[in-house]
């Protein structure tokens, strides 16, 4: 993979619109994108794989219709944040200590490989930045992304 300068609010828009069409009738997408994020050094095909991950589980996490919110930000000169929110179950306890641990999932045979969370998590590792949950059960979850602006690899 090789490291671009990327805009993110662009590659989650069209993104997004491939998801859009296919689960339409599932969910409303609302997008609160701050354009005032510069292009940011990433490798784009990995965040956009992170970003398909947890808009499909949060797609999951609803049993029939729901809002799916996403928001970027310029959080500050070195920095900007994504959030992914959703209006499904919620993640007990117990299951969020365990979410981002590979094969771990609590969906039927066939419908989950438990990978996508840890593929994540590795991801954003690799980009030096971090991802966070906060859930509520019967309210939502909220997944936090923080991503450095310039990429320093190792
Ligand atoms: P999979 O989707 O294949 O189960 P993931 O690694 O993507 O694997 O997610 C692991 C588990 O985390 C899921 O099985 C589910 O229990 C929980 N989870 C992830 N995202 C959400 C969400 N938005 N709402 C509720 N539970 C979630
Ligand atoms: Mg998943």
């Amino acid at each position: 993979a090789e490291v671009k300068d990327a805009d993110i609010n662009e590659s989650f828009s069209s993104a997004l619109l491939i998801l859009k069409n296919k689960y339409k009738n599932k969910a409303e997408i609302v997008m609160d994108l701050d354009e005032s994020i510069p292009q940011i050094q990433c490798f784009p095909g990995q965040l956009n794989q992170v970003f398909v991950n947890l808009v499909n589980n949060a797609l999951d996490a609803m049993e029939d219709e729901g809002t799916i919110t996403i928001a970027t930000k310029n959080i500050d000169k070195n920095k900007i944040e994504i959030r992914i929110s959703d209006t499904g179950s919620g993640i007990p306890d117990e299951v969020k200590e365990k979410i981002f641990d590979p094969f771990f999932t609590t969906k039927d045979i066939g419908k989950g490989t438990g990978l996508g969370l840890s593929i994540s998590h590795g991801i954003i590792e690799k980009h030096n930045g971090s991802i966070e949950v906060e859930s509520e059960m019967g309210v939502g979850t909220t997944f936090i992304i923080k991503l450095p602006k310039k990429l320093e690899l190792d």
